[in-house]
């Protein structure tokens, strides 16, 4: 089902089902970039979908010149897939420590981050603590970063998944639609996170709350994207 019968995009063959998987690809994918946006899936080569392939290959593949073509075999396709990228020789830092006014909800061997990730989470715990609550860290990064299943990102040490704050200070998942859900503490968490300077944006479903962006899935966590 994952495999290309001949090339995509630019000077490609472009087959109707090797373009619909490219970009059914592309938006698994565009959680990854902001750049992206969501294709329609038409299986017909389009102006809208060379320019994610080229923004996939300019972001995430990390061509120098993007050539806009998705190959069988090729560099792009894999990592469409899922493949690793390059291996990053910046080293990540651990999130741990008691104290810090968060907890974590996944295991210490996914909280992985570059070092201005960990001390923004870091920050933003420690600015919410005279408003009385912790706040919930779940997945970041591996140790050596790369693909952290079912996540798209989360393979550069820069996104984070935090809970949405309860109104009850239990240790437990929350959605927005949760009577639970405080979103008075959220938006403190927001705001927070918008005080780093190295913030690039946050994916999150309340639609009563600014600084966020809607992305389907995000009603029960925050997608925090820092800076690389
Ligand atoms: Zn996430």
């Amino acid at each position: 089902m994952y495999r290309l019968t001949g090339s995509v995009g630019q000077g490609g063959r472009n087959a109707h089902d090797d373009v619909l998987l490219v970009q059914k690809q592309l938006n698994k994918n565009a959680h990854i970039t902001s750049a992206i946006g969501t294709l329609p899936e038409t299986g017909i080569m389009d102006e809208a979908t060379l320019r994610a392939i080229l923004s996939f290959q300019r972001a995430v593949v990390r061509l120098g010149s993007p050539d806009g073509r998705v190959d069988p075999h090729g560099r792009t396709w894999r990592m469409l897939l899922g493949d690793q990228p390059q291996a990053t020789n910046v080293a990540f830092v651990q999130l741990s420590g008691e104290n810090g006014n968060f907890y974590l909800y996944e295991s210490q061997d996914r909280v992985w981050g570059t070092a201005s990730t960990i001390q923004s989470i870091r920050n933003v715990a420690a600015v919410l603590k005279p408003h009385g609550f912790e706040i919930a860290i779940g997945d970041i990064s591996f140790q050596q970063g790369g693909r952290m299943a079912p996540h798209g990102s989360h393979r550069r040490g820069t996104d984070v998944d935090i809970r949405p704050v309860r109104a009850d200070g239990r240790r437990a998942p929350v959605t927005i639609s949760d009577p639970n859900y405080s979103h008075a503490r959220t938006k403190l968490l927001v705001e927070a996170l918008h005080a780093e300077p190295n913030l690039k944006l946050i994916l999150f479903n309340d639609s009563k709350m600014a600084g966020v962006r809607f992305w389907e899935g995000h009603h029960n966590h925050l997608h925090v994207r820092f800076e690389e």
